[in-house]
């Protein structure tokens, strides 16, 4: 496994690591690793963008850190006085737990039942209170409860702030600077990023430093099968059950700008489960479910990409979180018991 840049994150053995002013600090800056072993070099290259080394553990620290800084700069909150609401499918929340705990603010966090107790309890650790929404009955989806419940909350709650990261700017300019970084380990670029959707926050901040930057780069846009982001689903994703979180929505992100995706690929959970594995499998690398997708969304573009491209893929979290369920072979065998073909308890896939 080759880092090709790690913005002072890999010193060789037995050296210093940079010195840094404090923990918000050292968000950003994460690695770019080869994944050779997954995609041999000899068709297409692939780099993978480790968010996991963030110190909140995701991509969400540099969400929260833009969103938040820009809210303290522009009086809209106050250390000390402030209350932060935000609906989070586990990460956001985590990253702003930190963060508030960092800048002293208070922090309510809205999450629903898909969160994992280890999300929640990192969460309340930072001194968070966390609210867990059930479905809403007219759609059967979680993030409009959770919106509701926000909303309700900012009515009720003195000095209340909604960072709204699916409306944001802010969310999608702290990856003005990931696209950034890719670019700086792959002079010019790379020609194909894979990018996972959720607030569209990651695709839009790095598709606009890659048009703001003249770069050649496409972006492919790795979405759920089921999720409404990029379009209403088509008949045959009627009914399919989305249950790892981070990517796909059931409401369009008011974030989104559609043009800065050059192709969309819808994936399953049972895709993400198979992507993860094999990532663990051939590349040691323990991803969270988004990045099986984003991974599953790769070897599926094997038809169509041409020879000798270089891909980025962005990992969003690592596996860490996802013990319970994408590396628990019970939880795997009990979820797509029905899917066809099911994957076997232990199954790495063949790639
Ligand atoms: N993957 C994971 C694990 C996430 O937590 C998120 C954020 N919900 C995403 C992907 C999607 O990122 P974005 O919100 O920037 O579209």
């Amino acid at each position: 496994m080759t880092v090709v840049a790690s913005g002072g994150r890999t010193p060789a053995l037995g050296a210093t690591r940079t010195r840094e002013p404090d923990i918000v600090a050292t968000i950003g800056s994460t690695p770019l690793v080869a994944l050779d072993r997954l995609f041999p070099p000899a068709r297409f290259q692939v780099y993978a963008k480790c968010e996991r080394f963030n110190p909140g553990g995701s991509i969400k620290d540099r969400a929260a850190k833009s969103m938040i800084e820009h809210a303290i700069r522009s009086g809209k909150l106050v250390p000390g006085v402030s209350t932060v609401v935000e609906s989070s499918s586990g990460n956001l929340g985590i990253a702003l737990a930190q963060l508030c705990n960092f800048y002293r603010l208070k922090f309510i966090c809205v999450v629903d039942p898909r969160t994992t107790r280890q999300n929640t309890a990192i969460m309340r650790a930072y001194g968070a209170t966390v609210e867990v929404v059930d479905r809403d009955p007219a759609t059967g989806e979680y993030l409009p409860a959770r919106l509701e419940r926000v909303r309700t909350l900012l009515r009720t709650v003195p000095d209340a702030y909604w960072p709204n990261q699916y409306a944001n700017e802010y969310n999608a300019r702290a990856h003005h600077h990931t696209m950034r970084e890719i670019c700086e380990a792959l002079p010019g670029g790379p020609d194909y990023l894979f990018v996972a959707a959720g607030t569209t926050g990651t695709l839009r901040g790095c598709a606009e430093y890659i048009r703001e930057s003249g770069l050649a780069t496409r972006v492919v846009a790795v979405d759920a099968v089921g999720s409404v982001i990029f379009g209403p689903p088509e008949p045959w994703e009627q009914g399919h059950r989305r249950t790892i979180p981070g990517h796909g929505a059931a409401v369009v992100p008011p974030l989104l700008r559609p043009d800065l995706a050059d192709r969309v690929v819808k994936v399953t959970d049972l895709d993400c489960v198979r992507g993860c594995r094999r990532l663990l499998a051939k590349e040691s690398i323990l991803a969270g479910g988004s990045s099986g997708a984003v991974i599953a969304a790769l070897e599926g573009a094997a038809d169509w990409l041409e020879p000798g491209t270089t891909c980025v893929a962005v990992l969003p979290d690592g596996g860490d979180r996802y013990l319970d369920t994408i590396y628990s072979d019970a939880w795997v065998e009990s979820r797509f018991q029905d899917e066809n073909p099911p994957l076997h308890p232990g199954e790495e896939g063949h790639a």
